[in-house]
């Protein structure tokens, strides 16, 4: 919490605006109710986890990011509590001292600290972007590129695995003009149970939106061999990780299959090095791009470069993020050429409380880049304290 970081010294004060050096970083973590169960293949959450790290620069300026996680170490290895562990012992006191805005040399301090860790590396990299740019008075889009759109079309996941509610939901959603592309989560029931649940939402939604699957890599090679045929009858425009990440070449023998739909790879790519090796296969029509995966907005540009030479399209991926992780996503995603399938950070709606004074706006299918420096978000402090682990 900002409250708990050193305060700058009237010394290091003298050079405000100027002095960009690292002073002091702290991490929190936090567990936010959502307003319903969330169930993937494999973990449910009714509460989302987030460790949020604020950085202080020598001019005082404080930069906020969040790393997000979903039910423990189940999507990927790293837990809220062990990115608090590896930030405070290992990312913190690599960094201090450097300077903020030499973004790649502090990935490179962070590379050689921690193996990994990149949900923890890309909540720093994400202050670091906010401060600076609060410092200089430019978005954080400003600093990679800069923004080629202001709005991103927007998703919602149906996740509660009980179709009469999913199709109650996404009819809500599209009522309120707020969502008209779902995502369905499959793999925590039989894959018959599935195929059933996918007719009923097809046959209830399929001629007034489009609907998505992911299966977080529940399948193996002959369940999904049989699953994507019916569900590409269906209408399915898109099939995230149908099967484990290591499965590559099952991936791209489904995807060289007559009758398999577009399919997303999300877990099975997680650096630049993992992209190639996917691109090269000929794995995915799509790739889903995320801060916790990459390791932070850097990396989600060096991802989605090594996607685009391979001819693999683009997909704004989450992790549940609060708008804090969101807007650092909506600054990167902004500066990219083509998202052909637009993204999926709901998750500000899916909490009952936000972690920011004015949450980012949602309107007509879209979401919106906030307005501002850094960011373009700040922390609500007295929702961090609410809902701090202590
Ligand atoms: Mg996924």
């Amino acid at each position: 919490m900002p409250d708990s970081l050193p305060q700058v010294s009237p010394d290091v004060a003298k050079g405000i605006g100027r002095d960009l050096s690292i002073y002091a970083i702290a991490s929190v973590i936090v567990d936010v109710p959502t307003v319903r169960k969330h169930k993937l293949s494999q973990t449910s959450v009714t509460a989302q986890s987030y460790v949020i790290v604020t950085v202080r620069l020598g001019n005082g300026v404080t930069g906020v990011g969040e790393a997000a996680t979903l039910g423990g170490p189940r999507w990927s290895e790293e837990s809220v509590e062990a990115i608090k562990a590896n930030i405070d012992a290992y990312l913190a006191p690599a960094l201090l001292g450097l300077r903020a805005d030499r973004f790649e040399a502090a990935g490179m301090a962070m590379d050689a600290a921690a193996k990994r860790n990149t949900a923890a590396k890309g909540a720093i990299e994400s202050a670091l972007f906010d401060a600076v740019g609060k410092t200089l008075g430019v978005p954080a889009s400003a600093l990679l590129g800069g923004a080629l759109r202001d709005s991103v079309p927007v998703l919602w996941t149906l996740a509660s695995g009980d179709p009469a509610q999913e199709i109650e939901e996404a009819e809500r959603k599209l009522e309120a003009r707020l969502h008209r592309t779902f995502k369905v989560k499959v793999g925590a029931l039989a894959p018959k149970d599935d195929m059933a649940r996918m007719g009923r939402l097809a046959a209830a939604l399929g001629d007034r939106a489009t609907l998505i699957v992911d299966a977080n890599q529940a399948w193996d090679e002959t369940v999904s061999a049989r699953c994507l045929p019916q569900l590409a009858e269906m209408g399915v425009a898109l099939v995230e990780q149908p099967v484990p990440a290591w499965n590559i070449p099952a991936m791209a023998r489904l995807r060289a299959r007559p009758g398999t739909p577009p399919l997303l790879a999300d877990e099975c790519v997680f650096d630049s090095h993992d992209m190639l090796a996917v691109a090269a296969a000929g794995a995915a029509d799509a790739v889903s791009l995320k801060i916790v995966k990459h390791g932070g907005l850097l990396g989600v540009r060096k991802v989605a470069a090594v996607a685009e030479a391979g001819g693999v399209a683009l997909y704004g991926g989450c992790l549940l993020e609060s708008s804090v992780g969101a807007a650092a996503h909506l600054q990167v995603f902004a500066t990219l050429r083509e998202l052909a399938w637009g993204c999926e950070h709901f998750g500000p709606q899916i909490l009952t409380t936000d972690l920011v004074t004015e949450p980012l706006r949602f309107a007509d299918f879209h979401l919106y880049l906030p307005a501002g420096a850094g960011l373009g978000i700040t922390l609500d402090e007295a929702a961090l304290r609410r809902f701090a682990r202590t």
